[in-house]
Parts: C-alpha cells; structure tokens; sequence
C-alpha cells in the first residue's frame, strides 16, 4: 500500500522547470531513494512534501489526505516529518533536553522551553527521549552539550529529534553527505535499524551509491526535473538512463 503518492507535481522557478510532471508512489514501510544529478529537483521535491513550497499543479497525498496547502507544522502533525541538517539543534542545550523538547513539541503541538520547570509534563517526554536516545546509539551522551558532539553524533541527534515526534514517514536529505566510511556504514546501519524496528517508511535523498543499493527497497532517479527511470535496485545498477544523467551533468 502507497503511504505517499505524489500525482502529476510540476514546479517552475522563472522559465526553469525544477519539476515536470512528477508522479512517485511510495510503499508503507519501504526505504525509498530519490537519486539524480545536482539540480535534479531532488531538494524541491523535499520542500513540496514538507510545505515549504507550493507548486504549480499536482496534488500531494500522505496516507490518503491532501498534503498541500498544509502548513509545515500541520504536514508535520500528520506524520510526515524531515531529518534537518545542524539548525535544527539547540547548540548550548543538552542532547537529552533536544530531544525532549521535539517529544514535547509534537505532544502539546506547541513548543515550549519550560518543559522542565513542570515535572509533570516533562516525565513522560525525558523517558521517550531517553528511549530515542538509546535507539540511535546516544544514550551515553545523553548529559553533553550538544555543540559538543562530532559530526556523526550530531547526525544522530538530529535522527532522535526526528524520532521523538514519532513520525510514520521520515524525509532524509542526503544523511550521509561529508561523512567518513565508517561514519557512513554506521549510518546505513542506524537508518536499517529504525526501519526494522519502528516500521517507519523513508524517503532518503543520497549520492553514495553503496548507501542507496544497500538500504533502499526501490529507486527513483530525477533528472531535470523529471522521473527518468524507476526500480528496485537491481533493475536500476547499471541503468543506462541513470548512466546517462549523471554523465550528462559531470560533462556541462
Ligand atoms: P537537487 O536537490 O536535485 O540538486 P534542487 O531541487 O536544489 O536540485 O534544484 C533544482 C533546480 O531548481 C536547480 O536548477 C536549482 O538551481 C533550481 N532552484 C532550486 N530552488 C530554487 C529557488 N528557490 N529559486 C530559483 N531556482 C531554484
Ligand atoms: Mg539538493
């Protein structure tokens, strides 16, 4: 069954057409990939499903109901939530306190500060943190200074704050971007487990090929703009129609 199903979505910056005519299907509970060549309209197709864009024609629906037109705090109600990059965390606050916060943000639908200073509302927010926590392999971490963490355990952070709003579908753009090998294989590893565990369906944006044919139950690839092949993975290794588009943009 389609979790997602993205219909006939086109969006146009000036006389460019950063997505044409984009239809995408995605299975409840799968890892999906979206893969391309830079300026494919990968990040656009992102900032439709998460309402930071509206587009120009096509219609959006996230377990049946219309997502356009939501705010993205309402998209984000619904479920649909997107793994940020670093802005996301409260750098001089603690990794637990991040990831609390997300839990109480997504309970009350408000965002609060003081989820502290009210002990009764924080308990069960500081216990589903921890358990986040404990999820993706920070839990030892828990009492740092979140500006303190390396890189990957930042990248960490931002998956349990992700985590901690319980979403049904997680949005990741490019998670391993800069990443060492090892940093890497643990993220491909961490990503497997959440959707083991938790059933939750993912869109994942990704250039490392090993990420995307390790992790992924089907592939989409964008070039310019526009679905040019479509498969499990190993309709799509060797793919000439993917060859071709991201040679295509290495030569301009
Ligand atoms: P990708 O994420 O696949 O690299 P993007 O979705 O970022 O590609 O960009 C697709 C195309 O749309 C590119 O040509 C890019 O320059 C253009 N584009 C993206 N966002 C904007 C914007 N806000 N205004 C104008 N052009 C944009
Ligand atoms: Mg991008």
């Amino acid at each position: 069954m389609a979790i997602l199903e993205i219909n006939n979505v086109s969006k146009n910056f000036g006389g460019l057409a950063a997505l044409g005519d984009v239809n995408l299907s995605v299975e409840e509970g799968s890892i999906h990939s979206l893969i391309g060549p830079n300026g494919a309209g990968k990040s656009t197709l992102l900032n439709v499903l998460v309402g930071l864009l509206e587009p120009d024609v096509g219609n959006v629906l996230f377990k049946g109901k219309p997502v356009l037109g939501q705010t993205p705090h309402e998209i984000n109600q619904m479920g649909l939530a997107r793994v940020f990059q670093t802005p996301a965390i409260f750098d001089d606050m603690s990794v637990l306190e991040n990831v609390a916060i997300a839990a109480y943000a997504a309970r009350d639908g408000g965002f609060a500060f003081n989820v502290f200073e009210t002990p009764a509302s924080a308990k069960p927010c500081i216990d589903l943190a921890k358990q986040t926590l404990n999820e993706v392999g920070l839990y030892e971490q828990r009492k740092r200074v979140a500006n303190q963490l390396s890189r990957g355990d930042k990248r960490r952070l931002e998956m349990a704050i992700c985590l901690a709003r319980k979403p049904d579908m997680m949005l990741l753009d490019e998670p391993t971007a800069g990443m060492a090998r090892a940093d890497t294989e643990n993220t491909i590893k961490l990503l497997q487990d959440i959707s083991d565990r938790g059933g939750i369906t993912m869109v994942i944006v990704e250039h490392d090929m090993s990420v995307v044919f390790s992790l992924s139950k089907y592939i989409s690839c964008l070039a310019q703009g526009r679905i040019i092949a479509e498969g499990v993975p190993d309709e799509m290794r060797g793919n000439p129609k993917v060859i071709e588009a991201y040679l295509g943009t290495e030569s301009e």
